[in-house]
């Protein structure tokens, strides 16, 4: 079938990467289509980066999300192992930096409906609300097939469609991945002691156990623990449930009240192998995930939205050129390459047996502990990369 419309650019995938990039080429001026139906609930948060908020405000969309979220000044991380090499306790304050907070912590449907109501206010961004079925590259644009039997026209596609990614697929790039034996529960709860801005991530031997603050007294908890312990876990509710999120956080929040709703992740490293060919680039899960120790994943699918608009914007004759893909590709696997495997050797020095690795992770936490300028850089790279930021991260429109 021949496509019944055309457009600059087209987004499939709804999710927050997706809904980025839709707006972030939209502001650039592009002719948009984001083929998307709502995002499924999602009782996740996201930790945003200074960079991360300086794009959303940017883009206009950090306004709607500022009252839904809790600034993080200060990271706690505690060994909870009970191994004989056991690190030292450490805290990670941001005005030793120089910054108010490292990142704001956000629940992830406040930050979805924030972009989908930006979103719905921009003339040149369509928003078309089904599957996309199909997607052809071919050598002068790409057609992206709907569920619903539409065929659209573009330049460029950008496929934010997570994990499962069938513009990956279109693209014929494949992916590199390995399973964890863990899976991450995730809870929002109440709590009768004040959290004081501070992220808490106690290291147990099947990984970390985080409190993350979101605006009073609440908290979004991200358990990281083996299959069979996320079974138990899984299977109390109420007061039983309550209590042991209290006693696996140490009482450091007072008693604790679950919300309604636990989230479940297997934990996995995939890194596609190419982020673009064709005129399909990937964004956001599509291109990588890695378990969510560090606050990485979704601030590197905003780095990707806000990288490939800007690369389109530099080619407004063909924003889906071969230059185009090349370049995006260049720019982003490093940064999503070195933090793949930063958070892959973090994962693997809590998992491991092994009492050297044990001893390296104690060394280590120790050296950042008393070694300011070590400590500092770390801490900066953490929050601002030292590759370059694209231009929505430094407060630039692209129009
Ligand atoms: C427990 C946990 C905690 C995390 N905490 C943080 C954090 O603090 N900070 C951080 O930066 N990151 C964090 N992350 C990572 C972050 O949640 C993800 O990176 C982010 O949700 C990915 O967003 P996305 O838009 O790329 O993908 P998704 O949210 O998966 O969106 C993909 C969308 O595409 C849609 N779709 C799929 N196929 C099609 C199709 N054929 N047609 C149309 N649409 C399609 C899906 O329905 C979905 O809506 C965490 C992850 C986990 C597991």
């Amino acid at each position: 079938m021949e496509p019944s419309e055309s457009t600059a650019a087209v987004v499939v995938g709804g999710g927050p990467s997706g809904l980025t990039a839709a707006i972030a080429l939209a502001s650039a001026g592009f002719d948009t289509a984001l083929v998307a139906r709502a995002a499924p609930a999602d009782n996740r948060t996201t930790a945003l980066l200074a960079s991360s908020v300086a794009a959303l405000e940017t883009l206009q969309v950090w306004a709607a999300c500022r009252d839904h979220a809790a600034p993080l000044a200060a990271l706690r991380i505690v060994d909870a192992t009970h191994r004989l090499w056991r690190a030292p306790e450490a805290l990670f304050e941001a005005t030793e930096i120089g910054l108010d907070a490292f990142a704001w912590n956000i629940e992830n449907r406040h930050l979805i409906a924030a972009l989908e109501t930006r979103a719905s206010g921009m003339p040149n961004l369509r928003q078309i609300r089904e599957d996309a079925a199909a997607v052809e590259s071919h050598s002068d644009g790409v057609i992206v097939r709907t569920a619903g039997g539409r065929a659209i026209a573009a330049k460029l596609a950008v496929g934010a469609d997570g994990r499962n990614s069938l513009c990956r697929t279109a693209a014929g790039i494949e992916v590199q991945s390995e399973a964890y034996p863990q899976i991450a529960l995730t809870y929002n709860v109440s709590h009768t002691r004040p959290h004081r801005d501070i992220s808490t991530e106690f290291h147990t031997e099947h990984g970390p156990f985080t409190t993350v603050p979101l605006p009073g007294d609440r908290s979004s908890i991200v358990c990281v623990v083996s299959p069979a312990d996320a079974d138990d876990l899984q299977s109390l509710s109420g007061e039983q449930l309550d209590r042991e999120l209290e006693r696996r956080s140490h009482s450091i929040l007072g008693k604790i009240k679950a919300e309604p709703g636990c989230g479940a992740f297997p934990l996995v490293r995939e890194t596609a192998r190419r982020f673009a060919a064709g005129r399909i680039a990937l964004i956001g899960e599509a291109a990588h995930r890695f378990p969510p120790i560090g606050a990485q994943g979704l601030n590197l699918g905003l780095r990707d939205a806000a990288v490939i608009a800007e690369i389109a914007a530099d080619h407004r004759d063909d924003p889906g050129s071969p230059e185009v893909m090349d370049r995006y590709d260049r720019e982003r696997r490093p940064d999503v390459v070195s933090r793949t495997i930063a958070v892959d050797l973090l994962n693997r020095t809590l998992l491991s047996s092994l009492l050297p690795i044990q001893g390296i992770r104690g060394i280590g936490l120790h050296l950042l502990n008393t070694v300011g300028p070590l400590r500092r850089a770390v801490m900066r790279e953490g929050v601002t990369p030292r590759a370059g930021q694209p231009r929505l991260m430094r407060g630039e429109a692209l129009s």
